[in-house]
């Protein structure tokens, strides 16, 4: 088509290997590493890392792009070309406004600040943290100022992970949110039983089961793998290569759905159109977008009546301990409403609540209303204020999440968004597949991977978001009133007959 595109391709595709030998790194290092190599393991991350960044901030990448410039107003606005032009400058111009010392200081004092919160966890005391939180917190505000400016100072923070998005926007959301979700969980009422999620549950037999759930869920045999890790995450460095972890314990079930929860995130990478491959379109439009997916996959099948009436059975053939327990009270269990201290185990009506309270404080340490010397004191009102729980120690509460080690502001609220998106774009395959729940039930997954590998996967980063949304479902709005409605009816048939 063109020599430009055709260099810029290459140069964009060498990038991308570079930036998959990291991510192979990472993987190994989060699933198979002995801890003794992490030493040496940072050293091949940062070279990688730094070599595929030097490679795409070149000067020739920005030539190429202002050669492609009259060819890109030419093509049609979807068309693969154009929108590979298109994302490239975008990416291109912001990492430019990036000098590689200021990278670097933000990933040495990221590092420090990672091992200053696990000394501050081991002794349950924030004030361990502080220092270092202040130094990667200083990093991360000056990194904002050389952003784009934006309608307000957390702007610059959230565009990394939602592009297009303002503060604005998600704040709208949530604001409608925080009211009815607490209202919700008051409607909940007691927690009901889950007691029997507890007990020996031999490995084999969970890992059996899961692999037997992913199979359903669509994966082509030979294109993936599942591993145990600490902390659960999926990768990917194609779209026959994608890595799925879970967590699993022998003492309890949980891991089940930390599983379809990846599984969600490992079936965007493998439904990205093919054509995407080796390039910055391979991916997610954004870590709402592809939350939403997770979710749809954890909670919206894997916490759904249809979903276990079709597979309670086969749990319990291997695992008998449960046969005495009957599909309602499983799914009241397994969907068990109440307001507990931390985010990750919390259940499908409180997990939001958690983030609104991340995002809120988040706002006023970027814009210097909260200071950091106060920030224990302001998280634990702020708990009892959402959630109506007393945070006994730091560990349990500000200290329990790793995203500020990074200073990562602006990647919490893409969780709660995922949330609400998951419902709304669920609204729209329901209508599209009227037996959906029949569909479900019986183990076929087909027609629902499908639906949203063609509405969403495929299109990889191609689009904005609010552009995917729109080619997705014809919304260009995040709208919160599915979720809303979700959660009710959910809450509503989780009541005791
Ligand atoms: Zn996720």
């Amino acid at each position: 088509m063109s020599a430009a595109l055709d260099d810029l391709k290459q140069r964009l595709a060498e990038v991308y290997d570079l930036e998959k030998a990291a991510a192979i790194a990472g993987w190994d290092q989060r699933t198979m590493m002995p801890p003794q190599g992490a030493a040496a393991r940072s050293e091949v991350s940062a070279t990688l890392s730094g070599i595929a960044h030097e490679r795409f901030v070149a000067d020739d990448v920005g030539r190429l792009l202002d050669e492609l410039a009259p060819l890109e107003a030419e093509l049609d606005f979807d068309s693969d070309e154009a929108s590979l032009i298109r994302v490239t400058r975008r990416d291109w111009e912001k990492a430019r406004r990036v000098p590689p010392e200021l990278a670097a200081d933000w990933a040495r004092e990221g590092g420090r600040a990672h091992v200053a919160w696990l000394e501050a966890r081991e002794a349950n005391d924030f004030s361990v943290f502080r220092p270092a939180l202040q130094r990667v917190h200083d990093v991360a505000l000056r990194w904002a100022e050389l952003m784009e400016p934006g309608d307000s100072p957390y702007d610059a923070f959230l565009d990394e992970y939602e592009p297009g998005m303002k503060t604005a926007e998600v704040k709208a959301v949530f604001d409608v949110l925080r009211p009815e979700l607490t209202a919700i969980v008051r409607e909940a009422g007691e927690p009901a039983d889950d007691s029997f999620l507890e007990g020996d549950f031999p490995l084999e037999r969970q890992q059996e089961f899961l692999e037997g759930v992913l199979r359903a869920f669509g994966f082509e045999d030979g294109t993936y793998r599942l591993d145990p890790t600490v902390h659960p995450f999926a990768t990917t460095f194609s779209r026959s290569d994608i890595r799925m972890t879970t967590r699993y314990k022998p003492t309890n079930l949980r891991a089940l759905w930390a599983g379809m929860h990846e599984a969600g995130h490992g079936l965007t990478y493998q439904g990205t159109g093919p054509e995407l491959a080796r390039s910055p379109l391979y991916g997610n439009a954004s870590l709402g977008l592809g939350e939403s997916q997770s979710r749809t996959w954890e909670n919206l099948v894997g916490r759904s009546l249809p979903f276990w009436r079709g597979r309670l059975p086969e749990l319990q053939r291997l695992f008998p301990q449960l046969e005495s327990i009957d599909l309602d009270a499983w799914y009241r269990g397994i969907n068990r409403v109440a307001p507990g201290l931390i985010r990750v185990d919390s259940d499908e009506v409180t997990y939001s609540l958690h983030i609104i309270l991340r995002f809120e404080l988040e706002q006023e340490l970027v814009a210097g209303s909260l200071s950091l010397d106060d920030l224990p004191e302001a998280w634990n009102a702020k708990m009892k204020e959402l959630l109506g729980v007393d945070v006994p120690d730091d560990a349990r509460g500000v200290l329990q999440d790793v995203h500020w080690t990074r200073a990562a502001y602006g990647y919490f609220p893409t969780y709660a968004l995922g949330n609400v998106l998951s419902v709304q774009i669920w609204r729209a395959v329901e209508e599209e597949l009227p037996d959906l729940d029949a569909q479900l039930e019986a183990g076929e997954f087909e027609p629902l991977y499908r639906s949203l590998r063609d509405r969403i996967y495929r299109h990889g980063r191609k689009f904005t978001p609010r552009e995917t949304l729109e080619r997705a479902i014809g919304a260009t709005e995040i709208d919160p009133q599915p979720y809303l409605a979700y959660l009710r009816s959910k809450v509503a048939g989780l009541q005791p007959a």
